[in-house]
């Protein structure tokens, strides 16, 4: 840790590294596509499937989309949307995109209409790239919008050739991946330009568009693959598992990494225990990033014992906590893997990593989240003084670094509520640094719900439950779930005479949300707790839950 007056900084306990963040991401990743041309880069699993693409072949696929963005119009700094599962497409399109300069919403392709609506609109996407199964929820989405495109990666094509136009589609995928490449010149891509904008909702309100740049994206891929030391936890020889959606940061930057390294990536699209197993013994996978809601299934599972997963030699958990009881539980059902914890955030992608094993440097102790990434800074705060605090002193974790975003997208206020006059990133989240530089998060300081390690804003379901006549507040938190982590409930004032039940407002927001967003009780109260500023006082009402006194 470094002292700077009355500030404490702390730093990796591994020397920095140099970054070629000069390189704008496609070229990054693919810089030795050519070396290994005819080595697998994808690996699919559905029955049907090409079951491989080769290096060669997603380098020249990317080019060809890039050119085919370009001539139909989309320039360099336009935003288009990938509502794609784990997929062939998705790595395409997105190298495609990345190399035309053109910036990447991700979005999931399970949201409702109305979730996509919002994102669509507040990205000023152009383009929306998806799958037949979506388009007709798309359309709708689009709002005959003539500004925005439509292109479909399967099924029918637009020109109705091989089957009928599906309606507000524009183009099918093969147009682009067969673009030619005739006179196409690479786009010039600065460091500072824009590449994918994912969604979250940071430390408070609604989801926003958060800003990463080239060489934001870029730092933060080397920060884990870059440099002479044995914190290397992405090899060429590794076979890696893409199971968890590359929409969000932490499967995207799992891909990317293993580009940038030359491994191999299995994509899955769907979870579900046999099959992960038998795709782990089939494809000899060695690297399997992990959320606790899986790691939970696998550490109960009795088909463990039934397939051989010698060939793991690392796996990592991360997107929300894992208990230490789970942790040793999962530990000691796969001995032979080192097992990792990784911290991350959509705003700072990953601010920190640990391993565990004996050959490493340095241990780490159970429970830990490893020290902070190499090349950035990490500072402990007091959250109501933002004062430096000192190690084993909880606070709100900060972090500093070219990895963290610049800002959410048409948001200057909470872009400067989210990063401090310093160029520090607060992420809501309350931790401490020990004597031996290890990062422990104990407690959450912002709003957000974390389902199975998927981002739920509250603000965003009190929207939709006020939108409700029979509704006059609301306010949501989370409640503590053994399997999913954490799960979203309600807490809601009716208008007089209202006779609204329980389950009539679960409804009328279930009609609303993807999945994991769905309320899962309701709590009827006099009023909501508030400050006098009118903050919603969630501590009052987690509190409530924790004494299961839902009258306040
Ligand atoms: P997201 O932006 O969806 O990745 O969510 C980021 C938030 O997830 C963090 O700010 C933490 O609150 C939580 N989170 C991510 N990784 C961990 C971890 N290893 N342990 C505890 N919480 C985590």
């Amino acid at each position: 840790a470094i002292s700077n007056g009355a500030n404490t900084y702390f730093r990796s306990k591994l020397p920095d590294i140099s970054i070629p963040d000069h390189l704008p991401v496609a070229k990054y990743c693919m810089e030795r596509a050519h070396d290994i041309a005819d080595k697998p880069c994808l690996l699919q699993n559905t029955e049907g499937e090409k079951s491989f693409y080769t290096y060669g072949e997603v380098e020249i696929s990317a080019r060809r989309i890039a050119s085919g963005l370009l001539n139909m119009g989309i320039k360099k700094g336009d935003t288009i949307m990938l509502l794609l599962p784990n997929s062939v497409e998705f790595v395409l399109f997105f190298m495609g995109a990345a190399m035309a300069g053109v910036v990447i919403t991700t979005c999931n392709p399970f949201f409702t209409k109305n979730e996509i609506g919002k994102q669509i609109y507040g990205s000023s996407a152009k383009l929306i790239i998806t799958q037949e199964a979506n388009a007709e929820k798309v359309s709708n989405a689009v709002d005959g919008r003539s500004d925005v495109k439509i292109v479909l990666v399967d099924g029918k094509r637009a020109d109705g050739l091989g089957g009928d136009a599906v309606s507000g589609v524009h183009l099918h995928a093969v147009e682009l991946l067969n673009a030619s490449l005739d006179g196409f010149q690479e786009v010039e891509i600065s460091p500072e330009d824009l590449v994918v904008l994912p969604y979250s909702s940071g430390t408070t309100g609604l989801p926003k568009g958060v800003m990463h740049t080239h060489r934001g994206l870029v730092t933060s891929i080397a920060q884990q693959v870059e440099g002479q030391n044995p914190n290397v936890w992405f090899r060429e020889e590794d076979v890696v598992l893409c199971l968890l959606p590359m929409f969000h940061i932490y499967s995207m930057h799992i891909l990317l990494s293993s580009l940038r390294v030359g491994a191999s990536v299995v994509l899955m699209e769907k979870f579900e225990v046999g099959s992960l197993l038998e795709v782990i013994e089939r494809r000899k996978v060695t690297i399997a990033p992990l959320v606790p809601p899986i790691v939970v299934s696998l550490a109960k599972s009795p088909l463990l014992t039934s397939y051989d997963l010698s060939s793991i030699r690392f796996l990592m958990c991360g997107a929300a906590s894992l208990s230490r009881d789970l942790e040793e539980a999962f530990r000691a059902r796969i001995p032979h893997a080192i097992m990792a914890q990784g911290y991350g955030m959509t705003e700072a992608f990953l601010l920190s990593v640990s391993l565990d094993f004996a050959k490493h440097p340095f241990p780490s102790k159970k429970g830990s989240c490893g020290t902070v990434v190499r090349n950035a800074m990490m500072k402990i705060v007091d959250p109501e003084t933002a004062a430096c605090l000192p190690r084993n002193h909880p606070g709100e974790i900060c972090i500093k670094g070219n990895e963290i975003m610049k800002g959410y997208i048409n948001d200057d206020e909470a872009t400067r509520n989210a990063i401090d006059a310093q160029g520090f990133l607060h992420t809501g989240d309350i931790g401490f640094v020990d004597d031996d530089e290890e990062i422990f998060i104990v407690g959450r300081a912002k709003e957000i719900i974390k389902y199975k390690g998927f981002q739920v804003s509250p603000a965003e379901l009190e929207n939709i439950l006020m939108s409700h006549t029979s509704i006059t507040d609301a306010g949501c938190v989370p409640k503590m779930d053994t399997y999913a982590g954490e799960i979203p409930v309600a807490f809601v004032v009716t208008a007089k005479g209202a006779t609204i039940t329980e389950d009539e407002i679960k409804e009328f927001v279930a009609t609303q949300v993807v999945y994991y967003k769905k309320i899962h009780n309701v709590y009827f109260v006099e009023q909501i707790p508030k400050s006098p500023s009118g903050k919603i006082l969630r501590k009052e009402l987690i509190k409530a839950l924790e004494t299961q006194n839902s009258v306040i």
